[in-house]
């Protein structure tokens, strides 16, 4: 063994064992602990508002801020990640190989301070530890990359772990919302002309700055509440609280009942021809609703305050002149009542379209809410029937005409508008129809007509509109009728009574959608009345025997076409 040799392999194994022990002493853990605390530094991004370079702000529509979860998380993550690799590159090439090795040891000079060794023996044994230092530096890098790919991989999980739980969140809460609204029968429609439309999330407004936020709901701008961009937190969901938010119709922007995601919604449609009485009885109803709501335990109020000023406005009108304004406009803005029985309660639309809205088929389609109609109130201008004008005598005519009929019979207006309801919902069969004759007072004071008495359908055949009874019957999944003087139920010196009855039509009509009010109507003062007529027409004609006994199956419970 020649003396180069040896002097090569105790050089080799020297460098080794330095490799190793700096590496292990010293440079794995200078590595891990300068690249972890690099990482901890990127992934800790400014809080919100601040200017930190790293968060991109969302530019999107929505006026809210993503989850963390959803977008800056990952972020932060992959510049953590970035931030390891960097430093750990910037330690081997930089900071060990080029300064300490190539500069420092090479040099003669100490490896930490840089001060050049006093003597030849010294800067001798510096340039020998050079090799054996760079070996630690590879060594380092080498172990602390495999041991930080470790980190990395265990920190993806937990990230991910807590998108998950998130995702769980939000499908929870999206879930939970939906099974709300199935079990409550909730489905939100726009009550506003022209709009009519579905929609399965309104427009929610924050209260802090009024921006207008479409996606409040579980999701990615956070699973139970999103952060507005002014700052403000607000509820995400219906049972955190977010039926206290203004709403908007998200098709054609206008303002929304707070009750509309929270409630019911009843339609229900007043059909009749123009000067029918339909306004007249509209407010004659709203009456008649306060009143039931003074005497049982019903609650009755506006959804809005829109609503109380039409309302006043057309008990205004009625005060002022005696009459109602005719109904302007080519499509009606429902009149929007919360009425509720024990703990149930329903979004009442009324809708109230002008009499020459069903004159054909084109404006009747246009009439798009007849599409979710909940039922119909049918609102029937007797005197303005042919049938029935031909029955009066001299007199009566004046009467009649004084009493300003409609224009179209109540057997056209309804044929007019049944076909168009039939094809817009292709649901009429499942639809209950409350016929409310109307103007009684008028027809009290005609000698050539009976008196009009209960069951009115009977009274209806008797003068000749058994026609209209046998089509309702038959149409509809259940038909039952008043008759109702709104002159007598509106106004200064307003009857209780008739008020009341004013109002059992919708009662009933709200009775079939569940809200448990079928009882008011049921016990009608006049059922001893009612009993009396139903005896004496017994001794009349079979067939009008038949057609009274099939609209009365059960005494106040209508009957039903659907098995
Ligand atoms: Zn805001
Ligand atoms: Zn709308």
């Amino acid at each position: 063994m020649t003396d180069p040799e040896l002097i090569a392999r105790i050089l080799g194994g020297l460098t080794g064992v330095v490799g190793v022990a700096v590496c292990l002493g010293y440079g794995l853990w200078r590595f891990l602990a300068l690249a972890l605390s690099a990482a901890w530094a990127a992934f800790r991004t400014e809080p919100p508002g601040g200017n930190d370079p790293r968060i991109t702000p969302y530019t999107g529509p929505e006026p809210a801020r993503p989850a963390y979860w959803s977008g800056q998380m990952w972020l932060d993550a992959r510049f953590a990640g970035q931030a390891a690799a960097l430093t750990v590159r910037y330690l081997l090439t930089r900071h060990w190989l080029g300064l300490v090795v190539r500069r420092r040891l090479l040099q003669g000079r100490n490896g930490q301070t840089g001060e050049l060794a006093a003597n030849g023996f010294g800067r001798l044994l510096l340039r020998l530890l050079a090799p054996g230092t760079a070996l630690a530096a590879l060594l380092s890098a080498l172990l602390a990359s495999v041991l930080l790919a470790g980190v990395a991989l265990f920190f993806a999980v937990e990230l991910a772990l807590v998108a998950l739980a998130a995702l769980a969140a939000v499908l929870a809460g999206r879930a939970a919302e939906r099974l709300w609204k199935l079990a409550l029968g909730i489905r939100m429609k726009c009550p506003y002309p022209g709009c009519y439309r579905p929609f399965p999330l309104a427009v929610h407004l924050c209260p802090g700055c009024g921006a207008a936020h479409r996606e409040l709901r579980p999701g990615a701008f956070g699973a139970l509440r999103h952060v507005c961009r002014c700052g403000k937190a607000l509820p995400s969901t219906l049972m955190t609280g977010r039926r206290g938010l203004a709403a908007r119709c998200p098709h054609c922007d206008r303002n929304l009942p707070p009750a509309v995601g929270t409630t019911r919604v009843v339609h229900l449609p007043l059909i009749g021809g123009t000067s029918a009485g339909k306004t007249m009885l509209l407010a004659a109803m709203l009456d008649g609703l306060r009143s039931w709501s003074h005497e049982s335990g019903l609650t009755v109020e506006y959804a809005s305050p829109d609503d109380l000023r039409e309302a006043n406005t057309l008990g205004q009108s009625l005060n002022r002149t005696g009459w109602a304004l005719k109904t302007q406009g080519g499509q009606p803005r429902a009149l929007m009542l919360l009425v509720g029985h024990g703990r149930r309660r329903r979004l009442l639309y009324l809708y109230d379209p002008m009499g020459e809205s069903f004159r054909d088929a084109d404006t009747t389609r246009g009439q798009g809410y007849l599409a979710h109609a909940d039922g119909v109130l049918l609102v029937t201008d007797v005197l303005a029937a042919p049938v029935v004008r031909r029955a009066l005598h001299a007199g009566d005519t004046e009467r009649a005409e004084a009493a300003r009929p409609a224009d179209l019979g109540p057997v056209e207006t309804y044929a007019g508008f049944t076909g168009e309801l039939q094809g817009l919902g292709g649901r009429r069969g499942r639809l209950p129809v409350a016929t409310v004759v109307t103007k009684r007072d008028a027809l009290d004071r005609l000698d050539s007509l009976p008196r009009p008495a209960e069951p009115v359908e009977a009274w209806l055949a008797e003068i000749g509109l058994d026609e209209l009874v046998r089509a309702l019957g038959h149409d509809f999944a259940a038909a039952r009728y008043w008759v109702v003087s709104a002159r007598a139920a509106t106004g200064a010196g307003a009857l209780d009574s008739e008020r009341r009855r004013a109002a059992e039509p919708v009662l009933w009509l709200l009775s079939r959608t569940g809200l448990r009010v079928g009882g008011l109507v049921r016990d009608r003062p006049d059922a001893q009345a009612r009993r009396d007529t139903r005896a004496r027409r017994d001794t009349e004609g079979a067939q009008d025997v038949r057609d009274v006994q099939d609209a009365q199956v059960g005494h106040g419970e209508e009957r039903s076409n659907t098995p």
